[in-house]
């Protein structure tokens, strides 16, 4: 009995979103008095690898064959079912991100396991085994309780901050069995996100919509966004005008996420933008309609000119 946690790589580098995954494995792990192992799939740097014991992971499966090396939920699946198999684990946790979304029902399938996903706290043992789980674009939270056999936690992003200790974690080389049916699915070209950090993973979000009036202006976000490290997004008019690419699109169509900080700038506030953006921890608005309803879901608001307003604040966020 076990716990097995999927961890993601970014150009080498373990996920943020991932990071909080192991954390929270680990924790469960230890709550079970049991041990957190995590699976990397693809070619890796051992050194690398071994971090996830920062976040708790005892010891890190390695499936570094290079068909692996694009991520493909299909193939994924079944390295990590395989893994949780032959380490006996219980519990099964991963982050919600594109790639989870696109590997959990798969593995819930292939090992019989319940799944609850969105989670959003550590589990209640004492009681069966009960997740919260934030449901309703994170206007709700619901409680599931996962019966006899194998469960798949699936966490929602910056929900779970982790502690970092200076333990490594072991490294073992795993090796999968490879069907060719399961690389149906292939990746024909990728395409680099703009800017230099990762919006599913950002703390921190300068985003805008169609106030900015068109692509030539945009420089005014990421001017912003640079000064405070920050990713750039936008509503969905902005990405369907092709005034800014379609990653970056954030709402009920577009990528979720949840950061510290979300700035908004030109950009009303419909309900389906709102579904994206309105588990971040805080908010700031600037639209200069007063009456704009993103205001209301704001924990700060500039009622102002986007193009005076976004200046200023960068000129002010390289002064710190
Ligand atoms: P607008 O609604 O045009 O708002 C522009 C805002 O900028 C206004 O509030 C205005 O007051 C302000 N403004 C203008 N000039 C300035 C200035 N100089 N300074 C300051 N403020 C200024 N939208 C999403 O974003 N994400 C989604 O995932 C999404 N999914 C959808 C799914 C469906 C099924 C449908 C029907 C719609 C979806 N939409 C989505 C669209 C959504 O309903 C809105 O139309 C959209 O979010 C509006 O984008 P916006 O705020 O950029 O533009």
């Amino acid at each position: 009995m076990s716990v097995l946690i999927f961890a993601e790589l970014d150009e080498g580098k373990l996920r943020k979103s991932s990071q909080e995954a192991i954390y929270y494995g680990a924790k469960v792990a230890e709550m079970m008095g049991t041990s957190a192992t995590a699976i990397v799939l693809g070619e890796a740097d051992e050194s690398e690898l071994a971090t996830a014991g920062r976040f708790g992971a005892k010891k890190v499966l390695h499936a570094g064959n290079a068909r692996l090396n694009e991520a493909n939920g299909m193939a994924y699946a079944t390295v990590v079912a395989e893994a949780a198999n032959q380490e006996g684990a219980e519990v099964i946790v991963l982050a919600k991100s594109a790639l989870g979304d696109a590997m959990a029902a798969r593995l819930a399938g292939k090992l019989k396991a319940g799944l609850a996903a969105n989670v959003v706290d550590l589990p209640e043992l004492s009681n069966g085994f009960r997740v919260k789980r934030s449901i309703y674009t994170s206007k709700a939270f619901a409680f599931t309780e996962l019966k006899a056999g194998k469960k798949i936690l699936a966490i929602k992003k910056n929900t779970i901050e982790p502690q970092e200790t200076d333990a490594t974690a072991s490294v073992e080389s795993f090796q999968p069995m490879l069907n060719d049916s399961d690389f149906v699915l292939k990746v024909t070209s990728t395409e680099k996100a703009t800017g230099d950090v990762l919006l599913p993973d950002a703390d921190l979000v300068v985003s805008a919509g169609r106030g900015l009036k068109g692509p030539e202006n945009w420089g005014l976000v990421e001017d912003l966004a640079k000064a405070l490290g920050a990713a750039t997004a936008c509503s969905k008019p902005v990405s369907d005008l092709d005034w800014r690419p379609h990653h970056e699109h954030v709402g009920q169509t577009g990528i979720k996420i949840s950061p510290n900080l979300y700035i908004a700038a030109g950009i009303s506030g419909a309900i389906q933008h709102l579904a994206g953006v309105n588990s971040s921890k805080v908010i700031v608005v600037i639209n200069k309609d007063p009456e704009a309803p993103f205001f209301k879901s704001a924990d700060y608001g500039i009622v102002g000119d986007v193009f005076e307003i976004l200046p200023r604040l960068t000129k002010a966020a390289q002064a710190l």
